[in-house]
């Protein structure tokens, strides 16, 4: 059985291979394909809010892939399986350095770039990002990466002398998805950060049966007493804004201010400076 993968590639499947893994090659191959192609995969941007003026502080950059026969293909699903090949070091760096394009002029505090465990890992990966910032004139103080705390599990030492490298030159760490992982508190005061990302989790439990609010309290005494800021991802309801805002969140993402979007309709959001009302 071949199928086609991008223009003028075959790929040939072993008949009765299992079908998860023949969609995860078939995914594979037409990813490899849209890095040359280079129209597929687009960078959106989120907007982060101050809890009060509802200023734009911040942006995160979410990975988009408009693959040509399936539409649009989450970043959820593709992005284990660039990891798994490898490609997330190729997107990555793509992601970045599209970055420093988009936002040069921006003058918002910092953007934000999610950062994968397998690039974390290499050795080489500080070097090479701030090859690419410096290449594009991108000030590094208005880097931030976000990882998560299970990318420590594997090759911890590696790790973290990444991110001393960065920090050393001005870039900022977030923690993402904190609370969901591979949290322990001996460990976080170990790890060059400067920010924690409430997971999404917590933030939608607020006011439901399910409710994450202990939890979330939990986290910003922890982040007052290790001095680092706080953003809360996932923000869908005005009640989950005002507890947050409450509890001293320094920034708010979510579809409740503001879903990812391309980059000329960030720069528009940019000059009405902040969210609708
Ligand atoms: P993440 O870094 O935790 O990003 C936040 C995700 O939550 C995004 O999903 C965003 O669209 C979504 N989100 C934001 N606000 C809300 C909300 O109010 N409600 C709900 N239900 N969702 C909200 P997205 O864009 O699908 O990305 C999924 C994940 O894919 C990201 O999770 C991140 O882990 C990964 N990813 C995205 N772009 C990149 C990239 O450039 N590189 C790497 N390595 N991973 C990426
Ligand atoms: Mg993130
Ligand atoms: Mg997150
Ligand atoms: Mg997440």
């Amino acid at each position: 059985e071949a199928k086609a993968a991008g223009k003028g590639r075959f790929v040939f499947f072993a008949e009765g291979m299992d079908a998860t893994i023949r969609h995860r090659k078939q995914i594979e191959a037409d990813l490899g394909a849209a890095l040359d192609a280079g129209n597929q995969l687009e960078v959106y941007y989120q907007p982060l809010y101050s809890p009060d003026e509802g200023c734009i502080t911040g942006a995160e950059a979410l990975l988009r892939w408009h693959h040509p026969e399936q539409g649009m293909i989450s970043p959820a699903l593709f992005v284990p399986i660039a990891e798994q090949s490898g490609q997330i070091v190729k997107i990555g760096e793509w992601v970045l350095e599209q970055v420093c394009k988009d936002a040069l002029t921006w003058t918002i505090g910092s953007v934000s770039v999610n950062v994968s465990a397998v690039q974390l890992r290499r050795p080489d990966f500080a070097e090479r990002a701030l090859m690419i910032l410096d290449r594009n004139g991108y000030p590094a103080e208005r880097l931030e990466i976000e990882v998560t705390e299970t990318s420590f599990i594997e090759n911890a030492a590696g790790c973290e002398a990444n991110l001393a490298r960065l920090r050393a030159s001005g870039v900022k760490v977030a923690l993402d998805d904190f609370g969901t992982g591979y949290s322990s508190f001996s460990h976080l005061r170990a790890l060059s950060v400067d920010r924690l990302k409430i997971d999404r989790s917590f933030v939608s439990g607020i006011g439901s049966a399910n409710d994450g609010s202990p939890i979330i309290s939990a986290i910003m005494d922890l982040a007052r007493a290790s001095g680092l800021k706080v953003t809360a991802e996932g923000v869908e309801t005005i009640e989950q804004r005002r507890f947050l805002s409450g509890v001293g969140c320094n920034s708010l993402q979510g579809f409740l201010m503001a879903m990812p979007m391309p980059v000329a309709e960030m720069n528009d959001a940019l000059l009405r400076g902040t969210q609708p009302a």
